[in-house]
């Protein structure tokens, strides 16, 4: 079913007397005295800010239902590695097309209701990975997220025939999506748990359909001593010298990156995200040496997309490493100079001619959302799909996950 084409919105008089026209998906005006156009819906703002939507650089929508109470790992990790291997490669494991249709739903909800208009996702499921992607699309153009979507091929469970199905996933997705507002990337996990033969057939897959690659690099120490022990200085070097990373490629995390490094991928025109509860949860560190570019955006690496409590967290933790808070806010900015260079326009600041992912919040909670020129978001309540059947789908999902996570 195609969404509802976008009508003409009049946002405002928001506090600061200001208020704001959308037309046909776009920003058409934004000051004090706009010419309304016949027919335009009205939006109330009284005592609320008008502001571009929020944009999540890098996140994990299969881990939707983990806030749905999902045990603890037995025993306790005690590493990186061990989180990965107790926690998320068995949750990834244990998905299968309903499992990630629910958690794809309720995080996409929940995203909308806190003020995230576009997701860049990253994602996995070993055990059900053709047509996942559009498990994620259909959910994201239902619901009217804008969203980047790729799967991380790796070579972990299956060896390289997985990564070869992975990276078909990305190819078939990219090829065939027509989701509105949804655009398709090629993925890689990460270097360690990669062959040379997937990262180049990657980086090949990237230079024939002309697409961008999403990978995670460099977010623990393990990840930079399985590249040296391959013969490479770390594993951005090898990403590099395979022809992994073309031009505006997302490179998630770099905690151990260096400040050269860190600007040889502003060089390549690539991006860094940063993800600050996700690094001080696993206890991989901080990135100081992210300082060193402008084009670095914040991800929730599958914490809840609640953007404002992840810049607050940033803004803690950039304070603690010594970095100015206009820094931390540039970075925060990012994401929309990165959205915009993923699915075309500009995305901030509000002006005519932007796109048409607006906002309304009052000192509490987000009140309005509107993606692309589409009401999702009335009065703090979801419009584009009914909550309390997404709720209760999650609910009846969530245990099955578990359980299948035990038996695994
Ligand atoms: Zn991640």
């Amino acid at each position: 079913m195609a969404p509802p084409s976008p009508a003409v919105l009049v946002l405002g008089p928001d506090s600061s007397g200001r208020s704001l026209v959308i037309d046909g998906g776009n920003v058409v005006s934004f000051g004090d005295r706009p010419a309304e156009p016949d027919g335009a819906e009205r939006i109330d703002a009284a005592d609320c800010r008008i502001e571009p939507g929020g944009v999540n650089a890098h996140t994990h929508i299969y881990s939707g239902l983990a806030p749905l109470g999902m045990p603890p790992p037995q025993p306790p990790p005690e590493n990186f590695l061990q989180i990965l291997e107790r926690v998320w490669w068995r949750l990834d494991l244990a998905l299968d097309r309903e499992a990630l249709r629910a958690s794809a739903r309720y995080y996409v909800a929940e995203s909308l209701l806190a003020g995230t208009t576009t997701l860049i996702d990253h994602h996995e499921s070993p055990r059900f990975i053709e047509g996942s992607l559009d498990v994620l699309a259909d959910a994201c153009e239902e619901l009217g997220m804008r969203a980047a979507l790729c799967f991380g091929a790796t070579e972990r469970n299956d060896g390289r025939e997985e990564a070869r199905r992975g990276l078909a996933e990305c190819e078939r997705f990219i090829r065939d999506n027509q989701s509105e507002g949804v655009v398709g990337l090629v993925g890689l996990h990460a270097s360690f748990t990669v062959s040379d033969d997937t990262i180049r057939a990657a980086g090949d897959l990237c230079r024939r359909l002309g697409a961008k690659m999403h990978v995670h690099v460099a977010e623990d120490g393990c990840d930079v001593e399985d590249a040296r022990r391959r013969g490479f200085d770390g594993p951005l070097e090898r990403l590099f010298e395979l022809g992994g990373l073309p031009r505006g490629s997302l490179l998630a995390h770099g905690v151990h990156l260096n400040a050269e490094q860190v600007r040889r991928v502003a060089d390549a025109g690539c991006w860094l995200m940063q993800n600050p509860r996700s690094n001080h949860g696993n206890g991989v560190g901080y990135p100081p040496a992210l300082a060193a570019s402008e084009r670095v955006a914040m991800g929730t690496d599958g914490y809840p997309s609640e953007l404002e409590v992840e810049a607050a967290y940033l803004h803690q933790q950039a304070a603690e490493h010594g970095e100015p808070a206009a820094a931390v806010e540039a970075r925060i900015a990012g994401g929309h100079t990165l959205a915009g260079e993923l699915f075309g326009g500009e995305f901030a600041p509000l002006a005519p001619g932007s796109v048409g992912d607006v906002v309304v919040r009052d000192h509490r909670r987000v009140r309005q959302v509107v993606v692309g020129g589409r009401r999702v978001v009335e009065d703090a309540r979801l419009v584009s799909a009914d909550l309390d059947e997404i709720h209760a789908e999650a609910r009846e999902q969530a245990p099955r996950l578990w359980e299948r996570m035990a038996s695994l």
